[in-house]
């Protein structure tokens, strides 16, 4: 397993996370192996929104006498009606009682990171973090040591945006996949699925859509760990029909992910052992078996110009990691903080090495000015 920071938490995460929805109705022998073998591979961070209380003993039991291993990240805002269906909450009672459901449940004092849950709508945010609101709850529960970090989850920029401001929240949960990433940052998810979405969106020349991609940049220069859900898009990024004309593995989808700035770990949903197994496989995966390059290059959408941080470049005669230094070049345009120089520093080959022999613009399949990059990258650094 490889592990990266949850952002300026400085804890060490698995980049393959677990996201735990998928085993929500499943038998609680099921839930046990599944859990078990992510935890035996390696995997440390799990996603557990569900507030059923059957599913939380379920994974609570799995996790017994493994606790200490993994880090948790529980969501507050979402509860159960009678018939142990999901809704969302802004009811504070209601909120915190679902918390300490959690705990109980999971056999544990503390969540490693306590998620205000779903907040993709403008009013929503105000109502949430608002005084006396449920990021004050929230607040309060860290204090009484039942949850070491506050998270936000969101399918949408503006708000998050608004969040990763705050300097209150430290784990963004964000769905990251090429797919969304070419969809307006103000519009809706369920957009890829409406019937004009395609046309829409081959229309717009700006594409990728720059407003989730300077999200992402802001989540590493601020230290925002992002939590990337959605990897596979729901599987539409699968079907061969969809009408983007991009259709890659799950190993492709994942290095996607894993590729953009921020991105401390991905929780793909696992229902069995073999999904696990298969996610945490990327990590043996050969560089191309994971290269989505091509394969998004050949779209219909518009990548043109612009970094996908792939590394099809590679090999540099200068022994330069393209794709990172050009990440953060662009994380950096934001401003250059401690961290992302502590990064820089970091890499055996910096901007300034490049010779400008061009042949990693020859193999770029999105015809991005390489040498400007490390030339961006070594006005911003090397001063
Ligand atoms: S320059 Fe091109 S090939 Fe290299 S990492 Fe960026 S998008 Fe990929
Ligand atoms: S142009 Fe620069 S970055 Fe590209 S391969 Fe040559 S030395 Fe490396």
């Amino acid at each position: 397993m490889e592990y990266r920071k949850l952002g300026r938490t400085g804890e060490n995460v698995s980049i393959i996370g677990m996201g735990t929805e998928h085993i929500w109705h499943e038998p609680e022998a099921a839930v046990d192996a599944v859990m078990n073998e992510a935890i035996d591979l390696g995997v440390n961070f799990f996603d557990v929104f569900m507030p059923s209380p059957g599913i939380r003993s379920a994974i609570g039991t799995a996790i017994k006498g493994k606790r200490h291993k993994i880090m948790l990240q529980a969501h507050i805002g979402c509860a159960a009606n009678q018939t142990e269906e999901y809704y969302r909450t802004r009811d504070l009672k209601i909120c915190e009682e679902y918390v300490n459901d959690f705990l109980k449940r999971m056999n544990t004092d503390y969540t490693d990171v306590l998620m205000l849950h779903f907040i993709d709508e403008m009013d929503d945010y105000d109502l949430v973090f608002r005084p006396g609101g449920m990021l004050d709850l929230a607040l309060r529960m860290k204090k009484e040591g039942k949850a070491r970090y506050i998270g936000m989850s969101s399918h949408r920029v503006p708000t998050s945006v608004k969040a990763v401001d705050t300097g209150v929240v430290d784990v963004l949960m964000f769905p990251v996949n090429p797919a969304f990433d070419m969809l307006l940052g103000d519009t809706v998810i369920d957009a890829l699925w409406q019937e004009d979405a395609y046309k829409n969106l081959e229309e717009n020349k700006n594409m990728p859509s720059s407003s989730r991609r300077e999200l992402y940049r802001a989540c590493e220069k601020n230290g925002v760990a992002v939590v990337a859900m959605k990897p596979y898009a729901a599987g539409w990024l699968f079907n061969p029909n969809n009408p983007s004309g991009m259709a890659l593995t799950p190993h492709q989808c994942l290095h996607y992910t894993l590729s953009q700035p921020g991105i401390s770990t991905v929780v793909p949903g696992c229902k069995t052992v073999d999904h696990v197994r298969q996610a945490v496989g990327y990590l043996t995966a050969s560089q191309a078996q994971k290269d989505f390059s091509e394969t998004v290059g050949r779209t219909k959408w518009n990548f043109k110009g612009t970094c996908m941080y792939c590394n099809h470049c590679l090999p540099c005669p200068s022994g330069i990691d393209i794709a990172a230094v050009t990440r953060l070049a662009d994380s950096g345009s934001l401003g250059v903080t401690d961290s992302l120089k502590e990064s820089y520093n970091g890499l055996s080959s910096k901007g300034s090495d490049c010779c400008q022999c061009s042949t990693c613009m020859e193999r770029c399949p999105f015809e991005v000015n390489v040498i400007a990059n490390m030339a961006r990258a070594a006005a911003l650094y090397e001063k």
